[in-house]
């Protein structure tokens, strides 16, 4: 281990991503939950998330072939199934090497498969786009993809679509994606893939063989402040501590600019923490942090290693102590409610420059 002397850290709970894990593919028994860990896990170290899951999970989820071979080189051994297909034609040969199941969404991707002598013997995915309008073969292409596929590749393959607005619960959109794939999975007997967190959490019937769980493992919500998210346990706490307190008179501002002004002598702590760790420039002056028990709102301009908060109602506050900048205490969505921003951003930006200490 490295010599660390600031001691702002991310805890990562892996005991609560394995009961996360275990809640979200309890509601939907019947299906496969894969774990999606692109991003570095959305900021939770995804060797390590990998792990603490392999004895669970039969197929993980990341963006690109680059992250997956990443896990391969950290001795994971579950199949990876690649989000966004290859890149590059060599991507299907290191695909067959190491047992990755490619998700195929353009042309490009079929002639490359095409090519491969002797055929592609790998999984593959088809994405098809229901509405999103992203990636994915428009549902009229499918007819003329399946065709330049062989019977071996179309007998496991899994036709996936992705949710736009699934978040919202009072929305046609999702009912109108879904109808769209069911369609196209009826007239081809393939297995299917829909539902990511806020599918699984807010539209059962869209549980499919294969389910895609990113954000829930991690235990913040993709929809809000919902009951049925209420049992997940935020795996990230992010914490730094107090490492000056200022006392500054009514009328005084802090830090760069003149955006916060005192409006009574008040008890400033400076702690070490900043944009450069991932903590959002954007909060606005009010966020709370939670110290020794309470909240405390954070005053003044962000700064690259340094925020400050107004302590004057912490009595017994001092330097050293631990403040909790989002996780167990205070939830992730309060702080991204107030920095114009979603919690799936918060914590893929953590940056490298904050260790993670794993506990479980
Ligand atoms: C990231 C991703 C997911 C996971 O989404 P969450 O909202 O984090 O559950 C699922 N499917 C695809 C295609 C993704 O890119």
């Amino acid at each position: 281990m490295s010599y660390t002397s600031r001691l702002t850290k991310a805890i990562i709970d892996l005991d609560a991503l394995v009961k996360n894990y275990q809640y979200i593919s309890n509601l939907s028994s019947n299906s496969d939950t894969i774990a999606v860990i692109k991003a570095d896990a959305y900021g939770h170290d995804a060797s390590k998330v990998a792990q603490a899951l392999s004895s669970k999970v039969n197929l993980l989820a990341v963006a690109f072939i680059d992250e997956a071979l990443a896990l391969r080189a950290d001795g994971i051994e579950t199949k990876v199934l690649v989000l966004e297909g290859p890149f590059k034609e060599s991507d299907l040969e290191l695909a067959l090497e190491n047992n990755f199941a490619l998700m195929l969404h353009s042309d490009y991707q079929i002639d490359w498969l095409k090519s491969m002598s002797p055929e592609f013997s790998g999984d593959i995915w088809l994405k098809v786009d229901t509405g999103m309008n992203r990636l994915g073969f428009q549902v009229e292409q499918v007819d003329n993809v399946m065709s330049q596929l062989s019977a071996k590749q179309i007998k496991n393959l899994v036709l996936c679509s992705h949710f736009a607005t699934a978040d919202q619960i009072d929305c046609e959109r999702p009912v109108k994606q879904l109808k769209k794939l069911k369609v196209l999975v009826k007239k081809y007997g393939c297995k299917f893939s829909m539902a990511n967190s806020a599918g699984i959490l807010n539209w059962p019937e869209s549980h499919g063989h294969y389910n895609r769980l990113g954000l829930a493992l991690y235990g913040a919500s993709p929809i809000g402040e919902s009951r049925k998210s209420r049992p997940l346990i935020p795996a990230m706490t992010l914490q730094a501590n107090i490492i000056a307190i200022h006392t500054v008179k009514v009328g005084e501002s802090v830090g760069y600019g003149n955006i916060w002004q005192a409006q009574r002598d008040t008890r400033l702590a400076t702690v070490a923490i900043g944009y450069a760790d991932g903590y959002p420039r954007n909060a606005k002056s009010g966020t709370p942090v939670y110290i020794n028990g309470s909240l405390a709102p954070l005053v003044g301009r962000v700064s690259m290693d340094m925020i400050t908060v107004d302590i004057t109602d912490l009595k017994h506050t001092t330097i050293g102590d631990t403040v909790e900048l989002w996780g167990k205490n205070l939830n992730i969505d309060i702080v991204a409610q107030n920095s114009d921003t979603i919690n799936y951003e918060l914590l893929t930006r953590v940056s490298k420059r904050v260790p993670r200490l794993f506990v479980s």
